[in-house]
């Protein structure tokens, strides 16, 4: 589903049936694409899709490992690939951070809105952004390969309480 409206997360969402509705998502997109989502692919996944934030590799490694032991980060590192092969995980690289794709199953341009404060993120899959990046690449000769745009701000919550206390 790809929608041009900005909808922030609010704090106050029903974020476990969001979740739940992501790895659903996720189970179908596998299953479309004869793909196998591992528990390890599935444990990764999770922990992107556990706030609205992102999450960079070796947190990803420390919070699997959950104070045993570590999985090598090349582990984390495939998994993150296949996710993002799928659709389903974003690489934003001006955190050097991986985010849960917030419209799994379609192929689409993004942007990603970051708060500087307290680093929500949110997607907008907006076609008419996307297709004017095109556009404009176009008239430079060049080849797209991922539309992706990154603008960092303040979020609704940070902007009307002048940031969030778990930042
Ligand atoms: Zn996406
Ligand atoms: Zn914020």
């Amino acid at each position: 589903m790809v929608t041009a409206t900005p909808s922030f997360p609010s704090t106050q969402h029903d974020h476990a049936s969001c979740v739940e509705r992501s790895l659903e998502a996720a189970e179908q997109l596998c299953r479309d694409h004869q793909a196998r989502l591992t528990p390890q692919r599935r444990r990764v996944l999770e922990i992107l899709l556990a706030d609205h934030v992102a999450v960079g590799a070796y947190e990803i490694v420390d919070r699997l490992a959950d104070g045993g032991r570590r999985p090598a980060p090349t582990i984390v590192y495939r998994a993150l690939e296949f996710l993002i092969e799928l659709g389903l995980v974003h690489r934003l690289a001006s955190l050097n951070a991986f985010i849960a794709c917030g419209h799994p199953g379609a192929v689409h341009g993004a942007q990603f809105l970051i708060c500087d404060s307290c680093g929500l993120v949110t997607e907008l899959a907006d076609p008419a952004l996307t297709a004017a990046v095109r556009e404009a690449a176009e008239r430079a000769d060049f080849d797209v390969v991922r539309p992706i745009v990154e603008v960092a701000g303040r979020c609704p919550a940070c902007r009307s309480q002048g940031g969030r206390a778990d930042a």
